[in-house]
């Protein structure tokens, strides 16, 4: 009998399940429906380039149904809003209720405010296309209203911190800038930006050097660095530090922690803060009808450890569930998943980078690094037809 297949979200994990799944599974064997609340795929590791308007909404918002196209898996427009692992269904926004045999969870994660009074409420956030614009248009009213009004909050830029996220957002923001001001007839000497984290340095996991080579390469550029500086509280625009300081700024944008998702969080299935607890399958630990992929799930490295959320591993996750989706239906052995890391690289604007590559986390900074970073976008685009849907 033919199954009924939901894949809830249509980022990397959820991807990528539906392409391999049906790669292995006909259309006479398995229904497959991939639900999204976007009617597109988003790189999301590109949104700070967005963020400053530094390309456009085509390259970083893939249509769905281009890259599905010819796969006869179905496109649900819809936000989830819940799942009731008992009774396999899940429930959206629309209002419809549907049922399946086999679930992907692929719903990422939400950022973590950490109850700090005032910053949801006060702050941008970069999880999204839409938010990529809200902070670009941001930005550009800013400068453009302090022409006139020469208030310091409008040319004050606050990054809350300073991981990747933060680090190449504020890189992205300090090459623009100088551009915006001049288009404006703004001294660029008047504008601060600042990156604010709370760690006693930034991108944390990174080898010392190439920490400092990108502090080094942003303060050049303007960026002031407050590091070992919580925030604390963010009434209006005035954000408070632990030591007391406050900076006035009508532009904060929060980069600082992410979480799971909350639908997953509370629908029922086993979780660990949150995040869906997984077999080496990366099955749910309770539900094994549910399979998951990417932020949704904790999966543990072979010491115990969890593995850091990102795009190559939400990645990689796909593609194991899609092979295991297709043995819970046909039968035969499982996959385990065992990833494998191709390294980290960060930009630091539009011309110079950090990274480690390889096993062996050879490190790379400059020309070398962007262009890696460059080759490392272009090879996941191919991977999922992106750059045929680019094309259109
Ligand atoms: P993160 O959790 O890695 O970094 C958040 C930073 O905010 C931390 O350094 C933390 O100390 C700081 N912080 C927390 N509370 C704070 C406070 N009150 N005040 C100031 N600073 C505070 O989050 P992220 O940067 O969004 O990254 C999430 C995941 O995605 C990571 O695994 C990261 O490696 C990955 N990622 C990868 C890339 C890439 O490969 N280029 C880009 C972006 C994100």
């Amino acid at each position: 009998m033919k199954k009924k297949i939901l894949i809830l979200g249509g980022g990397y994990g959820g991807l990528l399940s539906a392409l391999t799944a049906r790669r292995y599974l006909t259309p006479e064997e398995a229904d497959i429906t991939l639900i999204n609340r976007y009617s597109t795929h988003q790189i999301i590791t590109e949104l700070h380039r967005l963020a400053v308007g530094g390309l456009s909404e085509q390259k970083v918002a893939l249509p769905l149904h281009k890259l599905l196209e010819g796969t006869d898996v179905g496109i649900r427009i819809d936000s989830v809003t819940g799942i009731e692992p008992d009774e396999k269904t899940v429930k959206l926004a629309s209002g419809v209720s549907m049922s399946y045999d086999h679930l992907v969870i692929a719903l990422g994660s939400e950022t973590a405010f950490f109850g700090i009074p005032g910053l949801q409420e006060n702050s941008f956030t970069l999880k999204s296309v839409e938010d990529a614009h809200r902070i670009h248009d941001n930005i550009v009213k800013s400068i453009d209203r302090y022409a006139t009004s020469k208030d310091p909050s409008d040319a004050s830029f606050v990054v809350g911190g300073g991981g990747l996220t933060g680090v190449e957002l504020v890189g992205e923001m300090a090459d623009m800038l100088p551009e915006l001001c001049e288009r404006n007839g703004v001294d660029f000497k008047d504008v601060k930006l600042y990156c604010v984290e709370a760690a006693p340095a930034i991108l944390r996991g990174f080898p010392e050097d190439l920490i400092e080579r990108a502090m080094t390469s942003l303060e050049a550029r303007g960026v002031k660095f407050l590091v070992g500086l919580p925030i604390t509280e963010v009434d209006g625009n005035k954000v408070k530090l632990k030591d007391g300081q406050t900076i006035e700024s009508n532009t904060v944008v929060w980069t600082g922690g992410v979480q799971g998702n909350s639908v997953v969080a509370n629908c029922g299935i086993e979780v660990n803060r949150g995040r869906a607890t997984v077999t080496s399958q990366l099955q749910s630990t309770s539900h094994p009808e549910v399979f998951l992929a990417g932020d949704s799930a904790v999966v543990m490295n072979p010491e115990g450890a969890p593995y850091p959320p990102t795009a190559q591993l939400a990645w990689q996750m796909g593609e194991t569930v899609g092979y295991n989706l297709f043995v819970a239906i046909k039968g035969g052995a499982m996959k385990e998943f065992s990833p494998v890391f191709s390294g980290t690289l960060g930009s630091l604007g539009r011309k110079d980078a950090i990274g480690t590559i390889g096993a062996s986390g050879l490190k790379l900074k400059g020309t070398p690094a962007v262009l890696m970073k460059e080759a490392s976008n272009i090879r996941y685009l191919s991977h999922i037809r992106g750059l045929f849907a680019l094309a259109y």
